[in-house]
């Protein structure tokens, strides 16, 4: 294989040629040129390092052979630099410089020539793999750090101790409003917060100004957080970090974003993301200061509203209509009062106001007032008009209360008493309310816990067709089984159940229950079921019926239905619709209570009843009252004149039942004949009064 191709001129310093031997067995590989271009010798290691050229190293070979067999066989340095060196080597046939080069085996050459006294050249070749492969284990490290930098959601930029730049990433540029080319490494400072001022980033400061800023900063070498506000509304977490060489790291973070959710969730702790008025929140501090202020003598008032049939208006006109309406009565509210009162949203249609250092507290009733005539004026929403209603109760701080939640409940107290002096009517409190609005509280826990508990029973009153002598139906009459075990009439828990909408579900029930128990009457019975106006506020009445109807398999024409002329009061083209609606499927109207309304004979030609209940408080007066005889004999022509049927209430007596017979009333329904009775009862009360009246024949 390999022949050593000694040749190592000796030396004189070195009689036996030693230089040479060593040379021969060394790691590097050593390669000595005649000033004449031709090989003088060549070591092991060089063979070793080009095995492929073994046959030119040789002595005698002339250079140039040597590097076209080289390049024939594919040798190039590896990198430009290298491979324009060896053509200088070439064409000077003498380098002292450096190049790298890169063997088959992967290894990497460093090839370095020296030139001898004697005008030739030593070429030595070093194995530099080992540093090849470090320096690019520290390329690879520098590229991923530089990745990180600049992926980064911070915007960083690193400072040496003179306030020049090292590194920047391009989030920095972006923050600052910069151009992402200047702040490269030896940039200044200065020049960085030059182009972000003239960006815009900065409002008015000044270069000067920021630039000692910064520098002060610097001076003190404490880490710190600063939060700037640029210009353009950004908001930058700025933080200062000082290092140990004397340079320091300045990062930046957009919280704009982070702030912006963090002042949402604290204003929304403290107001009503509706209206945007302060929440309950809000009130408890502002009357605790408020309280506060009172023990220097300074009078205050709390006045909650609350709207009339804000539900209803919500399930009809839906619950975006009720929103709009509710962020419209909060503005007309505000409207009414002065910077240093408060006006709250507490949930619902409930608003409370805090009326600071009154004098009187008539004053509070003045702004009560001024807040319902703001209210009265209707409200144009949506292309639709709605006129809307409250009640206002007040209560006096520190006269009612030196507790928040005693103001409270005494302002929620007067604002009850108001809602039962009708709508749109405003009550200072007094102490004796309280004792009442306690016992209408536990009433309507107990109605509520009724209706869940089905503690409630229907009563049946015969109506008799006094021209024909027999019972032509029943009236269902709702009565309450008491916890206590007696029998509650309806007069004292029909309000309070319209009052707090329980009156839907209670007359859902009464309609199921009532035409299910008539369904098992001979077919010639007829059931009358009342009908409270809060049924027609709410949409739903119709599907009631039909599904009613349909549970119980009762025709259409056996049902009639009662209503007040209160629900007629409002007058709204929806209620006409669901009367006809019912009406055309064959269901009866009855018009209840009639002679006791504002403007009952109006009610007769707005829609065409199949019968009219004059109320019993003429029949009562009937005997003894020529007035009362009148009416009803005038209500008597009236309904015929009308083709409508004539039902007398409250007949007690045979002298009533005669006189009414005799005027032609068609129908009666009267303690004379049968008080309410439970429907077990109603097969014996029939076959009674049948009999009795084919005995008095
Ligand atoms: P209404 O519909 O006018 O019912 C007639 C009322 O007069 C009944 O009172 C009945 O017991 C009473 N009454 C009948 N005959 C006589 C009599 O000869 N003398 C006297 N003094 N009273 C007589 P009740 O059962 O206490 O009902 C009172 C009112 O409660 C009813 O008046 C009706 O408006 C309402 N009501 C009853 N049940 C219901 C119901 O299921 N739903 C609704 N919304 N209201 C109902
Ligand atoms: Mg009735
Ligand atoms: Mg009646």
């Amino acid at each position: 294989m390999y022949a050593p191709r000694m040749q190592w001129p000796e030396h004189e310093g070195d009689p036996g040629g030693r230089l040479g031997q060593g040379l021969e067995g060394a790691r590097e590989g050593y390669l000595l040129i005649r000033p004449s271009g031709r090989l003088a010798a060549s070591n092991a290691a060089m063979v070793n390092f080009f095995p492929a050229l073994a046959a030119t190293l040789v002595p005698g070979t002339h250079i140039s052979r040597l590097l076209a067999a080289a390049l024939s066989r594919g040798f190039s340095t590896g990198t430009r630099r290298a491979s324009r060196l060896a053509v200088r080597h070439q064409v000077l046939g003498i380098a002292t410089t450096q190049a790298e080069l890169r063997l088959h085996d992967g290894r990497w050459l460093r090839i370095g020539g020296t030139l001898t006294p004697d005008g030739g050249m030593l070429v030595i070749c070093i194995d530099v793999t080992a540093a090849h492969e470090h320096a690019e284990a520290l390329d690879i490290a520098r590229c991923d750090r530089e990745i990180v930098v600049q992926k980064l959601a911070q915007g960083i930029c690193l400072y040496a101790p003179d306030a020049t730049v090292r590194l920047a990433n391009a989030r920095y540029s972006e923050l600052l409003g910069i151009n992402p080319a200047l702040p490269r490494p030896g940039a200044t400072m200065r020049s960085l917060l030059a182009a972000s001022i003239e960006a815009g980033h900065h409002g008015e400061r000044s270069l000067d100004g920021m630039e000692q800023a910064c520098l002060a900063l610097v001076a003190r070498g404490e880490k710190r957080r600063l939060v700037l506000t640029l210009s353009t509304g950004l908001l930058v977490a700025f933080d200062h970090i000082p290092l140990e060489n004397g340079g320091w790291l300045a990062t930046f973070e957009d919280i704009t974003e982070r702030r912006r959710i963090e002042e949402r969730a604290a204003f929304l702790a403290r107001h009503d993301a509706l209206t945007r008025l302060p929440n309950r929140t809000m009130l408890s501090e502002r009357l605790e200061q408020a309280i506060a202020a009172s023990g220097r003598g300074v009078r205050f008032a709390l006045l909650c509203l609350n709207l009339d049939h804000f539900k209803i208006i919500n399930d009809t006109l839906g619950h975006k209509f009720g929103d709009r309406l509710l962020r419209a009565v909060g503005e007309r509210l505000l409207a009414c009062v002065r910077e240093t009162d408060i006006v709250c949203r507490l949930g619902g249609d409930e608003f409370a106001i805090i009326q600071t250092d009154i004098e009187q507290a008539e004053h509070s009733a003045e702004l009560g007032h001024r807040m319902l005539r703001a209210l009265a004026a209707p409200f144009r929403l949506d292309g639709e008009h709605v006129n809307v209603s409250g009640c206002i109760g007040i209560a006096i701080g520190p006269d009612d209360g030196t507790h928040g939640d005693a103001l409270l409940r005494h302002a929620d107290t007067a604002m009850v008493r108001a809602k039962r002096d009708g709508e749109g009517t405003c009550r200072l409190f007094e102490p004796e309310m309280d004792a009442r609005v306690q016992a209408r509280r536990g009433m309507e826990t107990a109605l509520r816990r009724a209706l869940a508990d089905g503690a409630f029973e229907l009563y049946y009153q015969p109506l008799v067709d006094v021209q024909a002598n027999r019972v032509t139906g029943f009236e269902a009459l709702l009565r309450w089984r008491h916890p206590d075990g007696t029998m509650v009439p309806p007069a004292q828990f029909i309000t309070l159940a319209e009052e707090i909408g329980i009156i839907v579900p209670l007359g859902a029930w009464v309609m199921h229950a009532a035409c299910a128990v008539a369904a098992s009457w001979p077919a010639g019975l007829r059931i009358a079921v009342n009908v409270s106006a809060m049924q027609f506020k709410t949409s739903g009445l119709a599907a009631c019926v039909t599904s009613a109807l349909a549970a119980s398999g009762l025709p259409a024409r056996r049902l009639e239905l009662e209503i007040t002329e209160s629900v007629l009061l409002a007058d709204n083209a929806a209620t006409l619709d669901v009367l006809r609606d019912m009406r055309a499927r064959g269901v009866r109207i009855s018009m209840d209570d009639f002679g006791t309304g504002h403007s009952s004979l109006s009610y007769l030609r707005s829609f065409p009843f199949d019968k009219i209940k004059i109320d019993q408080s003429f029949v009562r007066d009937l005997e003894d009252s020529a007035d009362s005889a009148a009416i009803i004999g005038a209500i008597i022509g009236l309904g015929r004149s009308l083709g409508m049927r004539v039902t007398a209430e409250g007949v007690e007596t045979a002298g009533q039942l005669d006189h009414l017979r005799a005027a032609g009333c068609d129908e009666v329904q009267g303690y004379y004949f049968s008080r309410p009775r439970p429907g077990g009862e109603v097969a014996g009360i029939i076959a009674r009064i049948e009999g009795e009246l084919v005995d008095a024949k």
